[in-house]
């Protein structure tokens, strides 16, 4: 992390508080020990949330305009910081370090800024209902447990960070255990911005034994989480008890569908993006559908670009794919791949772990893998592996790839290839799909509403629908005149 010191305890009411009990946190690099992160629990959950609840009024009461001044001074904080942060982000998820300079780290400066300005801007016009004004606020709602998964630490972090505090809530940030680090930097930055104390939070520790706590506690007023579907289902069974309202950006297995009058070399660009973070992006389209007359054209094309991926140590600037995330997830990942194999599957790239790579360096290397040769109901079909991992169906008709498309359980997002624009609009509007990109990946203006269908969520964020959720909508009817009640 090259001389970044970062404090590891909990942040709690604007102070560093420590637990009895620590765990090791390791870079999926070469797997060296980065840090020991305090180890929470029932206990510091408990403090976190009321330290969120104390700072409640000062912070609801906070005028918007000096709301918005702090959450651009915090993004100055970010952008000050942005290579102390690209840096230690590398080492603790593993994820390419020009990425994270170029384009994660000033996307999560600006996730807050967008939050800042979208609160100065929100307004809803009064209207009448006889004679009487109706006048919609967005107020506070309370603390806001903010879960988050090790994919894109600070990044996704920020998605929830901006709108809650935005919004007048004050927030308890509790960050993935394999990837703490940049949650506690960000205390840091928020404490040097002069954000009061206990308007942001940091609970550090296991899902189970911090997160489930936080969840629970009857004084968290909204739950915002990104991560597993498994996971969701816990965190609505507890949200339910207090009746807290939850948004869930959960997992995808998305499709790309490259249609016969594509432009092959993009859909092939499109499909080797895939391999971005090693795959471990929710929103990867990892299943391949393309129209049989084209498939050994797009398949040369895409083959040539995936073997020219440099993979190794994502500090590099020629790396092009590095690590999956931890030794256990690389199992997890191998797992998926031997069964399909197992089942028939054939790989047309990869099929295995970078056992040369992972061996020299002692991290956690999984070759891009593309696989033929599945069956739509089988389990690498159907279930989200999460890593460098693609499969390759063709379809003959435009009714058959909707099929496709639509033939999970999740419905996070989808991208097409194709060079008619009519078909474009036709298939897209029966997708079941959060998010449609066409000839493009991964453009996300946060003016747009995000999140998934089915499995893959519950709720939109972005634009004023963030507001929504993280607010109380509040309807004052006010009478005419005379400031009697007309009826
Ligand atoms: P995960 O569900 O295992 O963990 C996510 C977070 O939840 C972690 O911070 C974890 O500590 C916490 N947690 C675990 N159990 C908990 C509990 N009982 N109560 C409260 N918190 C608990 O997910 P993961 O493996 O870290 O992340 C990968 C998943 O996230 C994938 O499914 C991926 O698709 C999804 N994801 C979705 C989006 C999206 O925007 N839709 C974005 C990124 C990742």
């Amino acid at each position: 992390m090259a001389g970044v010191t970062v404090d590891t305890r909990h942040w709690i009411g604007g102070e560093r508080l420590d637990s009895a009990a620590t765990f090791t946190d390791r870079s999926p690099i070469d797997g060296t020990p980065l840090a020991e992160i305090a180890r929470g629990g029932a206990e510091e959950a408990r403090a976190a949330v009321a330290a969120a609840r104390a700072a409640f009024p000062g912070w609801a009461a906070t005028p918007p305009p000096e709301r918005a001044r702090l959450l651009h001074a915090i993004a100055d904080g970010v952008d000050a910081r942005l290579e102390d942060l690209a840096a230690v982000e590398t080492a603790d998820n593993g994820a390419l370090l020009r990425s994270h300079r170029r384009g994660v780290m000033p996307r999560a400066a600006h996730n807050l800024r967008f939050f800042a300005d979208r609160l100065l801007a929100l307004g809803h016009d009064d209207f009448t209902t006889r004679g009487h004004t109706n006048h919609v606020t967005w107020d506070p709602a309370g603390p806001a447990a903010l879960i988050t998964p090790w994919n894109a630490p600070l990044m996704l972090a920020t998605w929830k960070i901006g709108p809650a505090l935005a919004a007048g809530d004050p927030v308890v940030l509790k960050p993935a255990e394999w990837t703490p680090l940049t949650a506690s930097l960000f205390a840091d930055i928020t404490a040097e911005a002069g954000l009061p104390p206990g308007v942001f939070n940091v609970l550090q520790g296991y899902g189970a034994e911090a997160g489930e706590p936080l969840v629970s506690d009857a004084d968290i007023r909204r739950v915002s989480f990104t991560g597993s579907v498994p996971t969701a289902r816990r965190i609505a069974r507890a949200a339910a008890e207090h009746l807290v309202p939850t948004s869930f950006e959960l997992g995808g297995k998305s499709p790309l569908l490259v249609f016969a009058d594509a432009d092959l070399d993009l859909a092939a660009d499109l499909a080797v993006e895939q391999y971005d973070n090693a795959g471990q992006v929710c929103l990867a389209a990892t299943r391949l559908l393309v129209e049989e007359p084209v498939r050994d054209a797009f398949l040369e094309r895409f083959l040539h670009r995936a073997r020219a991926l440099v993979q190794g140590d994502p500090r590099e600037e020629a790396t092009g794919i590095g690590p999956t995330i931890h030794p256990r997830h690389l199992e997890r990942v191998d797992g998926f791949v031997r069964r399909a194999l197992a089942a028939g599957a054939t790989a047309l790239l990869g099929g295995g772990p970078h056992t040369e790579l992972t061996g020299r360096t002692g991290g956690a290397y999984y070759r891009p893998t593309l696989l033929a040769g599945v069956a739509q109901d089988s389990e690498i079909v159907q279930e989200e592996v999460f890593g460098p991992v693609l499969t390759l169906q063709t379809f003959t008709t435009e009714d058959e790839a909707v099929a496709l498309a639509n033939g999970t359980r999740f419905g996070l997002a989808a991208t097409l290839a194709t060079g008619d624009r009519d078909r474009a609009d036709r298939v897209a509007a029966r997708l079941v799909a959060g998010t449609v990109w066409t000839n493009c990946f991964f453009v996300r203006d946060l003016a747009a509403p995000f999140g998934g269908s089915r499995a893959s969520g519950m709720g939109r964020e972005g634009g004023d629908w963030s507001f929504d959720f993280y607010c109380d909508l509040k309807n004052t009817v006010t009478a005419p005149k005379g400031w009697q009640h007309h009826g």
